[in-house]
């Protein structure tokens, strides 16, 4: 891997979020619904496209921080690495991507995944209707995120900005609403976000070492990060 490394195993004192945190709830802007509906209920093909997605989301999140820190060193505090951890833990079926990028607190959390509509999101709904788009180019029109169901039926992400005062957890199991609650694990990130989704039957590939190392180096081209793979064994 050029900028990444491959670790066999879990990383020590690897602990997922539990799935089904408590919280409140809230609805999916209505584009945002529309696009869900269709991610969800797609037979697209090259569902590797959320790794994609996900990836350069940890690298502009890595690259506000970096930027901020540029005049303000102690922004960094006591999590100076800028890095994307990824875990496939197959025993359980997650994969876990992990950034310490600016993070996001409870609000941000509920706008920028959830309620706030896109420039752009309904024209992709109505090309996506008429065919004359496809879910590859998702991420131009500012909802790459929801890419994730495309392999998970459930996705969680905990987050912890430095305005936060606790680390909270986002989850979502469908196109209509989401919840948001505290990380009853407490600060596990210090700071940044990590995004757990829980693996669909059908795409247990992107939990295999070998598939996700290809993917990575593909993606990671042009990403100025590390990127660090643990994948279990069984
Ligand atoms: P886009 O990246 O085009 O803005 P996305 O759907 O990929 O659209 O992401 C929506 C928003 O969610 C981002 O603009 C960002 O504010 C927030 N976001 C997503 N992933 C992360 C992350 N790993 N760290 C911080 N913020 C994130
Ligand atoms: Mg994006």
């Amino acid at each position: 891997l050029a900028n990444a490394s491959a670790t066999e195993d879990l990383p020590p004192g690897f602990t997922p979020s539990a799935a089904g945190v408590k919280g409140d709830k809230f609805e999916f802007q209505s584009d945002n619904k529309k696009v869900l509906d269709i991610v969800i209920n797609s037979v697209y093909k090259s569902k590797e496209i959320f790794l994609r997605e996900l990836v350069s989301n940890a690298a502009d999140a890595l690259d506000k921080i970096r930027f901020q820190s540029l005049t303000k060193p102690d922004i960094l505090g006591d999590q100076p690495d800028l890095d994307i951890r990824i875990v496939a833990d197959k025993e359980r079926k997650l994969l876990v991507i992990t950034d310490t990028g600016i993070g996001m607190n409870a609000d941000e959390l509920k706008k920028n995944l959830g309620t706030i509509a896109r420039s752009g999101t309904s024209e992709f709904v109505s090309l996506l209707e008429n065919k004359n788009a496809d879910l590859n180019m998702i991420g131009q029109f500012g909802v790459g995120f929801y890419s994730v169901f495309l392999v998970c039926d459930r996705v969680t992400v905990a987050s912890k900005s430095n305005d936060s005062p606790h680390q909270m957890i986002w989850e979502s199991t469908s196109e209509n609403d989401f919840t948001i609650g505290v990380d009853p694990r407490g600060d596990t990130l210090k700071r940044g976000t990590e995004i757990t989704l829980h693996i669909k039957d059908e795409a247990l590939e992107f939990l295999e070492e070998t598939r996700l190392g290809g993917l990575i180096q593909k993606y990671s081209e042009f990403i100025t990060f590390p990127i660090y793979l643990w994948t279990s064994k069984a």
